[in-house]
């Protein structure tokens, strides 16, 4: 008998007969004999709704208020949910995310969980109950309702098997697995059969939303076992026939480069002829980290005259207004020109095989100068490479890339 939080995506939830068809799949884990807890998001497309409601209000809104509000699809779901099972004759109720509590900190809109209290939950297990809880949502110890960031369903349900020390974490989507690719944009993209929490967590934090980046973390953290799999293929998660994402030491063959990921969601912005001087990077950078902007690509020009220069770095799209506010104030930047252009996509490559194997970069720049796309910023970890291009070069430059390293089915 093992314990297993299961995850249940949008897409999976979409609707009431949706719902009824993940249920089954609750059920059959319960029919071998295993304890489930049952983790939703909201249905498709209601939480871009509700932000679009607050949007309509102005960008710029209170985000406590923000959080009130997008946390409420999940609310909907887990009730549908513990619904579907009780229908089936199961033992089954939801638990809000105030109600067990996830506590949470006090970041609104992309909060952290910071503790979860599984004694509750611990207890209505052995009860034979199965429970099932709202993704995306937690508590401040103030008591205000806070949300994970876009995509936080799944360190919900991560977080909660690392507190109940679960066998296993099953996250339910529309795909049977993580792909060398994103296979809606590569049709002959890979199925992974495991795949290391160091890269899963680079593919996720360069735009493979597949799973958010954070679960992943957590899961390395926490060494909980996390397996993507499908709701709508006939397999349930204890016959692991999805993606498991495992520990480096797991993987025999190490693959040079494992998968490719890509992100529409980017701004370029350049600063034209900045002073060059000492200081001047810190000024531009901490009122951006304290306006919470997350700056990624950074490249500074060498100034001809000693006098000016260039910054140019990139920060997600949605950022944009608040970059902005940030840089327009500050007072070195007065009389400073700053470009914008959102018309750029960032295309990654990852693998931990690149660690020791050399050639991996200029075959990435030869693929794509053979395309004639041009690079404009490119930046390097240990185990991935990032470019930044014109954006409709994007899906070009991954099917150009896949096929050069090899990553198809029988490549
Ligand atoms: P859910 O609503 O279940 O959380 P998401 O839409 O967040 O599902 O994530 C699943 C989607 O992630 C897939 O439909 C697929 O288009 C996309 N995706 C991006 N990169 C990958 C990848 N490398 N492997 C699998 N899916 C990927
Ligand atoms: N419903 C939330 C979102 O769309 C959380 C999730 O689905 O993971 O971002
Ligand atoms: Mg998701």
């Amino acid at each position: 008998m093992a314990l297993i939080v299961v995850k249940f995506g949008g897409t999976s939830v979409a609707d009431v007969a949706r719902i009824e068809v993940a249920a089954g799949k609750v059920a059959q884990e319960v029919a071998r004999g295993n304890k489930v807890v049952v983790v939703v998001s909201a249905m498709a497309g209601v939480t871009n709704q509700l932000v679009a409601y607050c949007d309509q209000l102005g960008k710029l809104y209170d985000a406590r208020e923000y959080d009130a509000i997008v946390a409420s699809g999940e609310q909907v779901t887990s009730g549908l949910m513990a619904l579907a099972l009780q229908k089936r004759g199961l033992n089954a109720r939801s638990f809000q995310g105030w109600q067990i509590p996830i506590i949470t900190d006090d970041r609104h809109g992309n909060a952290r969980v910071q503790k979860i209290n599984a004694a509750l939950l611990q207890e209505r297990l052995q009860t034979g109950e199965i429970i099932v809880v709202p993704g995306f949502q937690g508590i401040t110890a103030d008591q205000r309702i806070t949300t994970l960031g876009r995509g936080g369903s799944d360190t919900t349900a991560v977080a909660l098997a690392a507190a109940l020390q679960a066998d296993r974490c099953d996250i339910y989507t529309d795909v049977d697995g993580v792909y060398t690719t994103d296979p809606r944009i590569v049709p002959k993209a890979r199925k992974i059969k495991k795949i290391s929490y160091e890269e899963m967590i680079e593919m996720a934090s360069l735009g493979a939303k597949v799973l958010q980046i954070r679960s992943v973390e957590t899961a390395m953290q926490d060494h909980v076992a996390v397996q993507v799999l499908s709701t709508f293929e006939d397999h349930v998660g204890s016959d692991l026939p999805g993606t498991l994402v495992v520990k480096d030491e797991d993987i025999m063959e190490k693959n040079v480069v494992t998968g490719i990921a890509y992100s529409r969601n980017e701004a370029k912005v350049t600063l034209m002829k900045v002073p060059d001087r000492p200081g001047i990077a810190a000024q531009i950078f901490e009122p951006m980290a304290d306006a919470a902007v997350n700056v990624d690509m950074i490249v500074q020009n060498i100034s001809a005259d000693s006098e000016a220069t260039d910054i140019t770095f990139t920060i997600v799209a949605t950022d944009v207004p608040k970059a902005l506010k940030a840089l327009e104030s500050i007072e070195s930047l007065k009389g400073v020109e700053i470009r914008v252009d959102e018309d750029v996509a960032k295309v990654s490559i990852v693998g931990i095989g690149m660690i020791s194997h050399h050639g991996v970069a200029s075959l990435m720049f030869r693929t794509l100068a053979d395309k004639g796309i041009n690079i404009q910023v490119i930046s390097t970890s240990e185990i991935k490479i990032s470019v930044l291009i014109q954006k409709d070069y994007m899906e070009l430059a991954v099917r150009a890339l896949h096929e050069a390293y090899g990553l198809e089915e029988g490549g």
